[in-house]
């Protein structure tokens, strides 16, 4: 838990948050501003900064979040989606705890602008 962290405090439960998925390292809840028909976060409960942040002993917990973010998205009916991690305020990044986003729902363009 690091103070003053907004995905902190969600995983905490301090501040709510509409759960799709929750058990003890992990939680799904929907982006506040989405961006597709089907638009959540997947974060770690553990606070790591983003994925530039991530250590060797994060490793299963990182490849637990495409696997819990991929069967959400599958019991949210998409099966085309989209995961993507920003890394750093130029990359998109403004929540500065690591999070997936899982966007589908609807066409995708490629590249991001
Ligand atoms: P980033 O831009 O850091 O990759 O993504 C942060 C995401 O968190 C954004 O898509 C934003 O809409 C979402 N977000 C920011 N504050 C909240 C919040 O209080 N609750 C929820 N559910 N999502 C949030
Ligand atoms: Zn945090």
């Amino acid at each position: 838990m690091s103070s003053n962290c907004l995905f902190c405090k969600i995983a905490a439960g301090d501040i709510p948050a509409e759960k799709l998925y929750e058990d003890d390292d992990m939680l799904a809840f929907r982006d506040i501003a989405p961006q597709a028909p089907v638009h959540f976060l997947v974060i770690p409960k553990k606070h790591i900064q983003d994925p530039a942040a991530i250590s060797a002993e994060d490793e299963a917990l990182m490849g637990k979040m495409m696997r819990v973010g991929s069967q959400v998205a599958g019991e949210n009916g998409i099966t085309d989606f989209r995961l993507v991690f920003n890394n750093g305020a130029d990359a998109g990044q403004t929540v500065f705890h690591i999070h997936m986003h899982v966007l589908g729902g609807r066409s995708l363009s490629w590249p991001p602008g």
